[in-house]
């Protein structure tokens, strides 16, 4: 039986892509070759790069407006640090919006001065910092747009002059968005563009070449956009799947129309969570995430039949993050609404019942 999949990441894909890349791991576009088994610098594969990369850029609006888009590795983590690498010269400003956040707060300090500009910690995470300004002598303001663990999402961004740095990984290409107030936009593709294995990173070039260090090749966002993301051998396959996955989402009429579609699911989600009195949400209102949604029981005691339940209904992936408890539905793209009506239907369920 296929299953309900709110996995929190990696995330469920559309099953056209997942069919489409299981065809390509064994015959390439009919080339007798595997993806996997073929030169990065063979033509066929660099069309696959320039496609990917043209398709994130046209899908966020950015065409044509000096940035660039790459594929890298080491997760959405290793841009904690790459940022501060090649931006903090000495001082940023950082948004304190939960678990991920504060690693990239960790990360940065090892670079320049860190000023902590709001932060939701006294209440764990539960809503987002606002009315807080952004001081004007920083080297560039750091923000997580979806706090993945605790189901918060920003609905709105500062205004600054500053460069904006953000660490998109769990709603990108979910939600319409000025993109281009962002100078560096870091997404690990497994929340909602493809599988783990490679990080979309959208730079407007102008923000680098201000720091004075050093910066090893590796971590030098300069070489991979004048390699084209080809500085090593990329994650052919992870971004082989996140281009379909990309292209999926343009056929389906780009971002404003899953937009539409992720405020349905969770639009539903919410007000099952507010109407059923056996739940309660973690969130602050006003906050909610559209991709993650938090919830617990009121009565723990119901744990094990609510458990038993979801399990018996196929669903997957509901349990919430240790930090939080409870449950979290991830209602990443290509989550149908229909998942998000069955998970509903045996919350309601358990209500008749308890
Ligand atoms: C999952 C996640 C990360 C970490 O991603 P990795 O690719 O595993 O390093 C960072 N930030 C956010 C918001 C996330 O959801």
């Amino acid at each position: 039986m296929k299953k309900h999949n709110f996995s929190a990441g990696p995330c469920i894909l559309p099953q056209e892509v997942l069919l489409k890349a299981s065809e390509a791991v064994i015959d390439f576009n009919n080339s007798g070759l595997s993806l996997i088994e073929i030169s990065h610098r063979s033509k066929p594969f660099i069309e696959v790069m320039e496609t990917a990369s043209a398709l994130a850029l046209e899908l966020l609006g950015l065409e044509g407006k000096g940035y660039k888009a790459l594929f890298l590795q080491g997760g959405a983590s290793t841009q904690f640090l790459m940022a501060a690498y090649n931006l903090l010269e000495n001082k940023a400003g950082y948004l304190n919006t939960g678990t991920w956040a504060a690693k990239s707060i960790k990360e940065a300090k090892l670079f320049g001065e860190v000023v902590e500009v709001a932060s939701s910690k006294d209440a764990n995470y539960n809503y987002i910092p606002k009315g807080f300004s952004v001081p004007s002598d920083l080297d560039y303001f750091h923000c997580t747009s979806n706090n993945t663990i605790f189901g918060t999402q920003l609905k709105e961004f500062p205004t600054t002059s500053v460069p904006l740095v953000c660490d998109m990984s769990s709603d990108i290409f979910s939600r319409s968005l000025d993109f281009s107030k962002f100078d560096l936009i870091y997404a690990g593709a497994q929340k909602n563009m493809g599988p783990a294995g490679t990080t979309l990173v959208v730079i407007k070039e102008d923000v680098l070449g201000k720091v004075t260090r050093a910066i090893p090749s590796m971590l030098d966002y300069k070489n991979f956009i004048e390699k084209e993301s080809m500085f090593n051998t990329p994650p052919v396959f992870a971004v082989y799947t996140s281009m379909l996955t990309l292209q999926w989402l343009k056929d389906l009429g780009g971002i404003a129309a899953i937009e539409k579609e992720n405020e349905k699911k969770a639009q539903l989600m919410y007000s099952e969570i507010d109407l059923n009195p056996l739940f309660k949400g973690f969130a602050a209102k006003e906050d909610r995430s559209n991709m993650n949604a938090t919830f617990n029981l009121v009565d723990e005691s119901l744990k094990d039949t609510f458990d038993a339940m979801a399990k018996d209904a196929g669903m997957n992936g509901i349990n919430g993050h240790r930090s939080v408890g409870g449950y979290r539905a991830s209602m990443y793209n290509a989550l149908p609404l229909s998942s998000v009506a069955a998970l509903v239907e045996v919350m309601s369920e358990l209500e008749r019942k308890a």
